[in-house]
């Protein structure tokens, strides 16, 4: 039986390389950080000082919190990469990445983002899934920014293309606080991912 995390140590934050258009997404990106700081939870992301990561990891920083950075070489150019993180990692690629964000952290959160989000976001819920492993992964939904993923998500559970067991792998809250409650008291459980008809 799986235990609940009851303390998040390290989170990876997953979130937007741009700005955005929504100053309410905008500044909670940066009051998300500012909160971990205040909580001692250290940030674990892709190391860019643009858009939302920029945000999350000023939030951070400007309130004494710890910064990991790990990005691939590629990225590593003077426009993107933040200069004043804790630790920066370089890594040979994206997938390298992902393994070595999963590696130093305990706990996953996606914020409103575009493409890189969520596929970082839907490969560790795919991990979870897989069993591979048991991290808690929360939903921040910004300003109603993912209204119509949990819509989406709940349409696969109705095809039976998803379980909902699975489905509730990925923690969803409108506010910071009570996602951490979910994603700190829930105790991880393991489901098998398929439910075909005919299986030889
Ligand atoms: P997107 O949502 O498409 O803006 O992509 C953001 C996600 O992809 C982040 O969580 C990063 O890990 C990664 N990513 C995309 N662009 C960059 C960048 N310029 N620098 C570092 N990481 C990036």
């Amino acid at each position: 039986m799986s235990k609940a995390l009851n303390k998040i140590e390290n989170l990876a934050v997953f979130c937007a390389s741009s700005d955005g258009n929504d100053e309410h997404i905008f500044l909670t990106a940066y009051e998300v950080g500012k909160k971990m700081a205040e909580k001692n939870i250290g940030l674990v992301y892709g190391g860019s000082k643009l858009g939302l990561m920029g945000q999350v990891a000023r939030g951070v920083m400007e309130h004494g919190g710890q910064t990991t950075g790990v990005i691939p070489d590629f990225l590593k150019t003077k426009e993107v990469v933040h200069t004043g993180l804790d630790k920066l990692i370089t890594t040979n690629d994206m997938h390298e990445r992902k393994l070595t964000m999963n590696e130093l952290s305990d706990s996953f959160l996606a914020l409103p983002g575009g493409f890189g989000t969520f596929e970082e976001l839907f490969e560790i819920v795919t991990w979870a899934q897989l069993g591979l492993h048991r991290k808690p992964i929360g939903l921040l939904n910004i300003n109603g920014f993912y209204d119509d993923l949990v819509k989406m998500l709940n349409k696969m559970c109705e095809k039976e293309l998803l379980k909902k067991e699975n489905l509730e792998i990925l923690l969803v809250a409108d506010n910071f606080e009570e996602l951490l409650e979910k994603m700190m008291n829930i105790e991880p459980k393991p489901v098998p991912k398929w439910m075909n008809k005919n299986q030889t």
